[in-house]
């Protein structure tokens, strides 16, 4: 494989005297500054929008943290709809091309995947911008659907999770999408991450792996307690990385009182009392956890915009200042949940969930639950079983002396966010937006927050 690789280096030496009509970007500029630059967007029928940073303002810090050494890994934690697909692949890739050349290898959860990607998406993508395109190699053996050659001798493959593709070359990046549907070992060799990490160590610093998923793994002990504001549940895969990593939230501050709060499970409302899905979910808002103040649909936009990730210690006051020590590591870790993605409304989050909650309670199969948790919502799911016997541990812990079983900053799990109407978040689903929160009830009290007070 390797001497194979060598072949189409050398073929790319020959095509030497292309590269110098090719112009490059200064290498400093941020990675969403160049792909807003230099990537359109195919919208069909043969036309095409540049990327707009401004309709997923989030995806923004983790794309410039790949370019930065301080970091050997960005790992990036969303639900379906949030545009983390082309932000931070598609964008990575013709940031690759364009403006910093190096092998990158791409690994989709499979082979049909790998070529659906490379087909469907990134050929559209190539056609439609122009930087990229002029880049690739005329000669057609150097563009085949896994394996791209560019003029200056870059390579890109698109691959899938199998230890032939991990072993055979060494790729400065590496990005793994979908990572909590890969196997959770690559042919008895390790987890994917592991052997990803192996191949861009070559480059020291410069190497860089980029992993992104919504959560898929279960949690795996339902006696978790947490110990900081932003730590996951434990689990395997994707959450276990962002664990690793500093761990950063996203935040909005509340159009009322100005403080700021992450858009989560906990603080949609409003939706509870309707039994019609369709006009619950019309209902749904958000409740400000801080001053229970409402928020509609239509100021997320303005809302995400005007968000900020926070690290793991870090506090924000409600003019903005930072405070805090902010924790460390070579892995930029990022958790965003359901309500901020641009591309799903909460009408549509919330009709999702209470029609996989009737399909549970009509079938007993969590299947179509746990993929709205996961995917839409994007939060770790706790099966039903393991849930009961959590339900029994809180109502014990609630029982004894208030401050006995809960340190400080013990189990109120979203960093100081408190449930509407003062009410502390049930841990129930380990993330502390109640998986539970399916319109049960926890001695007298509703899992979810009541509807906000009127203001
Ligand atoms: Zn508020």
């Amino acid at each position: 494989m390797k001497s194979k690789m060598s072949e189409k280096y050398a073929s790319a030496v020959v095509l030497g005297q292309d590269i110098s009509s090719l112009s490059f970007p200064p290498r400093r500029m941020p990675v969403a500054d160049a792909v807003r630059q230099y990537m359109r967007v195919p919208m069909g029928a043969g036309n095409s929008l540049p990327w707009e940073p401004n309709l997923t303002p989030y995806i923004v810090e983790p794309m410039n943290c790949l370019a930065k050494r301080e970091f050997d890994a960005v790992v990036f934690v969303g639900p379906a709809r949030t545009g983390k697909t082309l932000g931070l692949i598609d964008g990575w890739i013709i940031y690759s091309i364009v403006c910093y050349p190096a092998g990158l290898l791409v690994v989709q959860m499979t082979q049909e995947k790998a070529q659906e990607h490379s087909k469907k998406r990134l050929a559209r993508t190539f056609r439609a911008s122009p930087e990229a395109a002029r880049r690739l190699s005329p000669q057609r053996n150097d563009n085949n659907v896994h394996d791209k050659i560019f003029r200056d001798g870059s390579v890109l493959k698109i691959g899938w999770p199998s230890i032939s593709i991990f072993s055979s070359s060494d790729y400065k990046r590496v990005a793994l999408t979908d990572y909590d549907r890969f196997p959770a070992d690559i042919d008895g060799e390790g987890d994917a991450f592991s052997l990803a990490s192996k191949r861009t160590t070559t480059f020291m610093s410069a190497g860089m792996t980029l992993v992104e998923s919504s959560p898929g793994r279960e949690i795996t002990d339902v006696k978790w307690h947490q110990e900081f504001p932003h730590q996951a549940p434990p689990t395997t895969g994707i959450l276990s990385l962002y664990n690793r990593g500093d761990r950063r939230r996203w935040y909005w501050p509340c159009p009322h009182c100005g403080e700021y709060f992450k858009p989560a499970m906990g603080t949609v409302t409003g939706y509870r009392d309707i039994t019609d899905p369709v006009q619950a979910s019309e209902a749904a808002h958000l409740c400000c956890p801080h001053c229970q103040g409402r928020i509609d649909a239509t100021q997320k936009r303005e809302l995400n915009n005007r968000g900020v990730w926070l690290i793991e210690g870090q506090q924000i006051d409600r003019h903005g200042n930072r405070s805090g020590i902010p924790r460390r590591s070579r892995i930029a870790s990022f958790w965003m949940e359901g309500p901020a993605a641009a591309y799903q409304t909460w009408a549509q989050l919330v009709c999702k969930l209470l029609t996989a909650e009737q399909e549970y309670a009509r079938t007993g199969s969590e299947e179509t639950l746990k993929a709205v948790i996961n995917t839409d919502w994007g939060l770790p799911y706790l099966p039903r079983r393991s849930e009961v016997q959590r339900q029994g541990e809180v109502l014990m812990a609630r029982a004894e002396p208030p401050g006995q079983t809960r340190g400080a900053g013990g189990s109120t799990f979203s960093g100081g966010d408190r449930g509407c109407a003062g009410w502390p978040s049930e841990p129930l689903c380990g993330a502390g937006h109640g998986i539970r929160c399916a319109g049960g009830t926890l001695g007298d009290r509703p899992l979810l927050a009541p509807s906000c007070a009127p203001r």
